[in-house]
């Protein structure tokens, strides 16, 4: 038989590819996982993950670890740090081509390429990230009990998370660059009404300071050019969100206006054999919890889709 032919190729190695995984591996379906990056997906990047049940405050690494881990033992086949070429996902072998010129072929595809928040791209942002710096409100809000913290952003995600955040922090800047903001009047009325939020309209963060942890950020003010310090515990950043689906864009797969996978609620595509699960499909929740569940949904029809 081919090595290079599977039952599924799952292209993704977070928790929702990982989940897949596992569950295609148990069900004895010859599965490919492939990763543009290092398994374990954006958990890798999560310090502490408090909200993971059955487990308490485990590290994202120690998760993804023990998920890869559990994928293997079932037999999966995992390949890191590949660089695709092309995919080809219409007809009844899909295949996966690599620039090193290996192709892999199945009759059925998951596709779990996750996403990632857009990022202010300012100095000193990455090596914040996970020590002060976060984009997820519900992951890492209560890390920031009783502390000052600020909130770039000025649309709904903002302003609703300015709001939940004021649950633990003691008081909350949110940060914006305009002088109005671009969401619905019923989370402005909210925020506005919080005695805990309090703003920094038409400015930008122009860099991140700190040593082991984020200490103070630096921010200019766009009306006047002034640049000001300010000393603070975290900064949650919430300027929007993109999926991984660069190398879908213009392809066969269905994407909605932000280039998120759209599927039925079994998780399939537009295109027979295709699933989507994970933060790459178009909905609203994204936590490593709606991963594992989409993961889980996928392998499971792709599973029937094949046996068919
Ligand atoms: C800083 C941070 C903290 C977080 N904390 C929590 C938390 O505490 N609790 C919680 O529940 N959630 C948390 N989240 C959210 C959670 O991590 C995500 O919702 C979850 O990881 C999504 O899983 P996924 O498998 O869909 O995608 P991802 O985790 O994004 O994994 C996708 C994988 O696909 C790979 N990939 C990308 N493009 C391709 C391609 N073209 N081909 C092949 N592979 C590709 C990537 O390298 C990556 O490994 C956090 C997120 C961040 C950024």
């Amino acid at each position: 038989m081919d090595k290079n032919h599977f039952d599924v190729i799952v292209l993704g190695g977070g928790p929702a590819g990982l989940t897949a995984g596992i569950y295609l591996g148990r069900s004895k379906a010859k599965t490919l996982i492939l990763d543009t990056g290092m398994p374990g997906g954006q958990m890798v990047l999560t310090y502490k993950i408090a909200n993971y049940p059955g487990v308490e405050n485990i590290s994202g690494y120690q998760l993804s670890s023990v998920m890869k881990k559990q994928a293997i033992s079932f037999g999966c086949i995992i390949k890191s740090n590949i660089k695709l070429a092309a995919l080809r996902l219409e007809g009844k072998q899909k295949e996966v081509e690599l620039e090193n010129g290996d192709v892999f072929s199945a009759p059925a595809v998951i596709l779990a390429t996750g996403g990632r928040s857009r990022m202010l791209n300012v100095p000193g942002e990455k090596e914040f990230k996970g020590r002060g710096i976060s984009y997820c409100a519900t992951c890492d809000g209560d890390f920031f009990q009783d502390k000052e913290i600020i909130v770039v952003g000025g649309g709904n995600s903002a302003l609703e998370e300015a709001v939940a955040l004021t649950k633990y922090a003691a008081k909350v800047t949110i940060l914006h660059e305009f002088d109005h903001f671009q969401a619905f009047e019923h989370a402005v009325e909210e925020a506005k009404g919080n005695p805990k939020i309090d703003y920094i309209m038409e400015a930008h963060i122009t860099e991140f300071q700190g040593d082991e942890s984020l200490r103070s950020i630096k921010y200019k003010n766009l009306k006047t050019g002034k640049t000001d310090q300010k000393a603070i515990d975290g900064v949650f950043i919430f300027i929007g969100y993109q999926a991984n689906t660069q190398a879908l864009h213009g392809g066969p797969v269905e994407l909605n206006q932000w280039n998120e996978i759209v599927t039925n609620e079994n998780l399939q595509t537009n295109l027979e054999g295709v699933f989507a699960a994970g933060d790459c499909r178009a909905k609203h929740y994204r936590q490593i919890t709606t991963a594992v569940s989409d993961g889980t949904i996928a392998a499971l029809n792709a599973l029937n889709f094949i046996q068919k």
